[in-house]
Parts: structure tokens; sequence; C-alpha cells
């Protein structure tokens, strides 16, 4: 069966980019019969905002997107990466580093792998790092096509566990798709680049892995990602159908006006009906205005 996800992190109310990637992987899930799983993504509480989570689920729910089985929240896994990363300690497939950003940047700007065969013990002081042995160097995207990787980058031995304490967002994000049974991720293209080493994560835990589509990124006016950070504005939720239907044609979908009086339910239903990969903009982000048409 198929099963897709949307997970975002509780940094900030539900922008109009994410809501894309919502939208994507619902009807992608729901197009192949699926579920649709909604994990949240908390475990970087510095970048957090408190209550930022439960105002996303209530902007799904307005949008009437609802999806299946209980949220996963990654704050309750927190023992399951741990146990992980143990494993990989213990049979040398994991090791601390110590060296700071300053110094890889000035070694080149990619880690070459000082501190393998260091065998540091103070964690307090150190990141962990994974030793790569299944490097990938470009991969297949479901929508955009092959997509090649800084061979490089492809090559480090990448943070698993960051030196302030707090579990990289590959791990978390690997082993819950595993968790969770997922059989393909569609989010935004802002995550293209790092799926390469999450491909090699399923590798290193000899799994097979999943499919991956890569959304085209909302930018604002200014050319930039539509972010928190960037202060991108929450979506309606009082008056959501005009949003939902710009959120449709940003991915490709043409929109007859008759469908504007339809119930959002009947909306959403069309959507998964008429729903190709195919339609998608091929590119990896789209400046405004993204409606190509009055609504
Ligand atoms: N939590 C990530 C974000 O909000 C998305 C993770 C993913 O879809 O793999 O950017």
């Amino acid at each position: 069966m198929y099963i897709g996800r949307f997970a975002p992190s509780p940094s900030g109310p539900l922008h109009f980019g994410s809501l894309i990637a919502a939208l994507g992987s619902y009807f992608q899930a729901k197009a192949n019969q699926g579920k649709w799983l909604v994990r949240i993504e908390d475990i970087d509480p510095p970048r957090e905002m408190p209550g930022a989570d439960k105002l996303i689920l209530n902007t799904l729910e307005a949008y009437h997107l609802y999806w299946d089985e209980d949220v996963l929240y990654q704050s309750d896994r927190l023992d399951a990466y741990q146990q992980q990363l143990d494993q990989w300690l213990n049979h040398n497939q994991a090791y601390l580093c110590q060296c700071t950003r300053k110094q890889i940047k000035a070694s080149g700007g990619f880690y070459q792998g000082v501190c393998r065969d260091k065998h540091l013990t103070n964690a307090q002081e150190c990141a962990i790092r994974l030793v790569m042995n299944h490097p990938v160097e470009s991969f297949d995207d479901e929508a955009y096509g092959t997509f090649a990787i800084n061979r490089d980058l492809a090559h480090e031995d990448f943070i698993i566990k960051r030196r302030d304490g707090l579990f990289a967002y590959n791990l978390a994000v690997v082993l819950d798709d595993i968790y969770q049974g997922v059989t393909e991720v569609v989010r935004g293209a802002d995550l293209i680049e790092p799926t390469g080493r999450q491909i090699s994560l399923y590798k290193t835990l000899d799994k097979t892995p999943i499919s991956y589509v890569h959304l085209p990124l909302a930018l604002d006016d200014n050319g930039n990602k539509l972010s928190k950070q960037n202060h991108a504005k929450a979506i309606d939720t009082e008056n959501p159908k005009k949003t939902l239907l710009e959120a449709m044609r940003f991915l490709g979908f043409t929109i007859d006006p008759s469908l504007c009086n339809e119930s959002m339910d009947n909306i959403l239903d069309w959507g998964v009906k008429n729903w190709h990969l195919s339609q998608l903009p091929k590119t990896l982000k789209i400046k405004p205005p993204f409606s190509n048409g009055a609504l």
C-alpha cells in the first residue's frame, strides 16, 4: 500500500510554501489509494514556536486535509534515534568528531574524515558523524528527473547528531519514514539535495530506498524561499478556498472557473481524480505571481 506523509517542522504557522508540500503529498497519496500521514518534526526546540504544531494541524483541517492515523511527534522518538546511533557507534559505523565549522571551511569546505580514526570519547564536545560507505552522487526524482549531487558532498561523513546534542534532520527523517512504512516522500525542492544522504542512510540500514518527488519551491517577491525566517505570512484559514485553488494552480492544475463554486471537499476530490505527476512544472523554483488566471 502507498503511504505518503507531510512532515512540517513547528517553527511557525503554515505558509503558502508548506501548503504546496501538504497538498502535493496529499494528492499523490490519495491518487494512489494510499494513506496520508502527518508527522510533526519537533527535534530542534531553538527554532520552534510554542503552539505551532496545533496551529499547523488546525490549518490542515481548515483546508479539509484530513490525515490518516495518529500524528507522530519526533520528540517522542528520541530513544529510537539514540538506539540506532549507539549501534553504529559500537560497530565503528559512526564516530565522534570535534572539528568546528571554521576548521572545515579552512580545509576546503568539505569534511575530510579528520576525526575518523581519533577514537574521541568526550561526547559533550563532539558531534557524531556517520562513516560514509554508500555515497549517492545522483538519484532519479519521480517528477524532476535525474538530480546530481556535488561529489565532495556525497562522500562526506555527515553529521547525525549535532554538537549541541540535537539529532540531525536526515537521521530522524529516515528512521521515521522507515518506522511509519512510508513508500514515497513528496516535499519541497529545498530538500532535494539532502535526499542523497537520506538514500545513503537507507543503504547503510540495509533497506531498499523509497521514491522521492520534489515539488517546485514557491519564492517570495525578492526571490527568497518562503519561510518563517523571511516572514512568510500564514495562510488564510477563514476563507481557504481562494488559497487552495491558487496552490492547485501552482501545482500545475488547469482549473475550470466552475470548480470555484464547488465545496472544499469537491475541489479536493476533483484534484485527486485529476492529479498526475507529469503536470508539475519541471523546475525547482517559481517566483510570484503564482496564479495564472483570475479566481
Ligand atoms: N520538517 C521538514 C521541513 O519542515 C520537512 C521534512 C521532510 O519533508 O522530509 O522543512
